[in-house]
């Protein structure tokens, strides 16, 4: 049985909800559906739960998800340092949604580090850090909008759960989940989209407001890394894909544009672990996913600075793309054996 939901945790964040009159919500930087989708549910549940609520991410989400209820009211805080950090001097509380170490906050890393504010964590990645006075961590969870209606069920009110925050924390499970296809999804999971389903969240039109809403220039630059740049390493069952600037400029390239492109790289026949690397300003972003053992959080904290999921990680190197390939091949050989199951 998971005990991620008991009472006294539970207790522990209605008390500390209860005493505050302002409420901040943090997610992690290059916020995906679910750091979106979970920060704007607890946002409109708060709200109606007569709070002072303001959600603030790090840097810009893609515009496939500008349409979820509450877009217009979340600060951007790269965008608007100066309010984003004034709201989180007069926050009485701050939730962490969708990470697990504040150094996944990126810009805002220094600013809430430093604000010694009481904090309430709600994630699903591995190894979350200490510093949360309630910490609702379940590694088993789909997607971190999964366990906000588990906090919303868990705090009995599951009444207020309308079509608006349905949406949204509908839109978290569908994009951590593959459309319900990853491991991570449970018996629990499709209990949930159904009563999502069933207050009228609209799950045929959320799909096409996320996954059909392509430019030309994002199919083109996804058939250009297919059919240019995928290379696999057949003899470590092993894929990767790797993208400089001026590739991704070609293409004008926007947040969101490179989703899922991975997946593509892991969907080839026999390959147990794909990569899909990114040059961005000054840092090279990377991501990993794998099926079965072999252990991508594990191997993106080892070598890339960062972590995940045992099927999904990710990481960020400071280095020259041109001297990605030599590196990330070489510690593909290293793990040839664990990756060749
Ligand atoms: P994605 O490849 O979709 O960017 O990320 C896959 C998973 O790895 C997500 O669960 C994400 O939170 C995690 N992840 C991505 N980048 C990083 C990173 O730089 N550091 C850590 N710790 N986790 C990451
Ligand atoms: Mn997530």
């Amino acid at each position: 049985m998971n005990d991620t939901f008991n009472k006294k945790a539970v207790e522990e964040c209605r008390n500390l909800v209860d005493g505050a009159n302002n409420i901040v919500i943090t997610t992690h930087r290059s916020p995906d559906g679910d750091a979106v989708g979970s920060s704007l549910a607890l946002f409109h549940f708060l709200k109606k739960s007569g709070k002072m609520v303001e959600l603030i991410v790090p840097d810009p989400y893609p515009d496939f998800y500008h349409w979820l209820p509450g877009h217009e009211n979340v600060v951007v805080y790269i965008e608007n340092k100066e309010k984003a950090e004034a709201l989180i001097d007069e926050a009485d509380l701050i939730f962490s949604l969708d990470y697990n170490v504040l150094s996944r906050t990126g810009a805002m890393q220094q600013k809430l580090e430093s604000c010694g504010k009481k904090f309430i964590l709600i994630d699903h990645h591995q190894q979350p850090g200490e510093y949360p006075t309630v910490l609702f961590s379940d590694t088993s969870a789909s997607s971190t909008a999964e366990m906000v209606y588990e906090l919303i069920e868990s705090m009995g009110a599951k009444e207020l759960i309308d079509t608006a925050i349905g949406a949204c924390i509908y839109t978290g499970i569908m994009t951590d989940s593959g459309s319900f296809r990853f491991p991570n999804v449970s018996q629990k999971t499709h209990r949930i989209a159904a009563e999502l389903i069933g207050v009228g969240v609209d799950h045929s039109q959320i799909h096409q407001l996320v996954y059909d809403n392509n430019l030309v220039q994002r199919l083109q630059l996804v058939g250009y890394a297919l059919s240019e740049k995928l290379v696999v390493v057949d003899s470590c069952k092993a894929a990767y894909i790797i993208l400089s600037r001026e590739e991704l400029a070609r293409f004008n390239f926007q947040p969101g544009d490179t989703e899922g492109l991975v997946n593509y790289a892991l969907s080839v026949k026999g390959v147990n672990m794909a990569a899909f690397v990114r040059e961005g300003n000054n840092i090279v972003k990377f991501s990993f996913r794998s099926k079965g053992k072999f252990d991508v959080n594990a191997f993106a904290r080892k070598y890339f600075n960062g972590g995940g999921h045992t099927n999904a990680a990710g990481g960020a190197l400071e280095l020259p793309i041109g001297e990605v390939e030599k590196i990330l091949l070489d510690h593909i050989h290293t793990h040839c054996d664990e990756m060749d199951y």
